[in-house]
């Protein structure tokens, strides 16, 4: 099945039975009910190996539907769903987390993990070293204890781009797990998995969702590392809600319509972007002056509707300002991947892409509004910068 065909057809229940929605039902549960004790002590043998319905904390039938969805998508083993992108992330770092473990992390990971590593990992004797954006220095960090790489690629502000199957042959020489934040592709730009990871991490709340009105993390893992998330977050009581499930299902649906309208839309902003003379850099992995790009044109099927620029030097903060004000069709806000267009301004990311000497850096999430109405947008912007 191609991926077209997967988003529409998997994570719908069992396609056999007669007189079935077409939608997999949204079931809410905390208590699962059984009709006599022997069978509720089966359930509890048989949820150790299989995802079937016990106790609403472990999922509902909705939760597991999705799951299969993102597994077929990813070609992975299985997943297992959290309330947030970060709890996800998380979760990765503290399945390999023991005493006297060495964790590598790119600097290109979403900036929030690092206080992961100095509130929690650092504290329980984990030492956490980062590597160059692109983890082009990982033969020279790796060491004997090195449990975990964690990477994110293209990355979130400037989209540095690893290549994912010569950096995961170096770790798995090794023995260093490695794990990816495949937000950018969102279970469908590319294959993490396939790739060379052994896990892949999305934050559902981006495009998975698309509509902006949820938040989620998935984790989709193979088989060789799917040991040891069986057990830790049932442990733990990470759980992902039903209803967030649902919408992400829903979602699902639509991601590669959506995704195509978002790269179009983004392609046509990043030419009009081209010849604004107060844009001293653009960011877009397509562009063939993007460091990586090769590899980006190699390993993923299309872009989404990121785009980061760097204003000239010359624009004041006040000129900002009005570029932002001016805009009346761009969102202000955090996050991205939903419908709508969003902007806001990005601080520079520790990064081997250097970006001083340049202005200010904003960060666009193109929308699946009319592209000619986002320039139009953009124009008034740049008319009063
Ligand atoms: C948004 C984001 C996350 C976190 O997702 P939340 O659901 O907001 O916690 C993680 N990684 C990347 C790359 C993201 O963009």
């Amino acid at each position: 099945m191609q991926k077209q065909t997967i988003l529409v057809h998997k994570g719908r229940g069992n396609p056999n039975k007669d007189g079935r929605a077409v939608n997999a039902p949204l079931m809410r549960a905390s208590t699962v009910l059984f009709t006599n004790h022997k069978s509720w002590a089966q359930r509890k043998v048989q949820r150790k190996s299989e995802r079937v319905l016990s106790y609403g904390a472990l999922g509902t039938s909705t939760n597991f539907e999705l799951e299969k969805l993102l597994c077929a998508l990813e070609g992975g083993y299985r997943a297992s769903l959290y309330p947030t992108g970060l709890a996800a992330l998380a979760m990765v770092l503290l399945n390999y987390a023991e005493v006297g473990a060495h964790f590598l992390i790119t600097d290109g990971i979403y900036e929030p993990v690092r206080e992961i590593d100095s509130l929690f990992l650092s504290k329980i004797g984990v030492e956490v070293e980062y590597l160059k954006a692109d983890a082009s220095d990982i033969a020279q960090k790796l060491r004997p204890n090195t449990k975990l790489l964690l990477c994110e690629s293209p990355g979130s502000v400037l989209y540095e781009i690893i290549d994912l199957p010569k950096v995961s042959a170096i770790a798995h020489a090794n023995g260093t797990v490695v794990a990816i934040d495949s937000t950018y592709s969102s279970s469908y730009l590319n294959q993490s998995l396939a790739l060379g990871a052994d896990i892949s991490v999305v934050a559902a709340t981006k495009y998975l969702g698309g509509h902006s009105d949820l938040t989620m993390g998935a984790i989709i893992v193979n088989e060789k590392e799917w040991k040891n998330f069986n057990k830790l977050p049932e442990v733990l009581g990470f759980t992902a809600s039903p209803d967030d499930a649902y919408l992400v299902l829903r979602g699902a649906r639509s991601l590669d319509v959506r995704l195509e309208r978002h790269e179009k839309n983004a392609d046509k902003v990043v030419e009009f972007l081209l010849a604004q003379p107060k844009v001293a850099k653009i960011y877009y992995p397509k562009l063939s002056t993007h460091v990586g790009h090769e590899i980006f044109m190699r390993d993923f099927s299309g872009t989404n509707g990121m785009i980061t620029i760097a204003l000239d030097k010359s624009v004041s903060r006040e000129g900002v300002d009005r570029f932002f004000d001016a805009l009346s069709l761009f969102g202000i806000g955090a996050s991205w991947g939903g419908f709508e267009s969003l902007a806001m301004i990005a601080k520079p990311p520790r990064s081997f892409i250097d970006v001083d000497g340049l202005g200010t850096l904003i960060r666009f999430s193109i929308g699946l509004e009319n592209v000619d109405d986002i320039i139009a947008d953009l124009k008034r912007g740049f008319d009063v910068i």
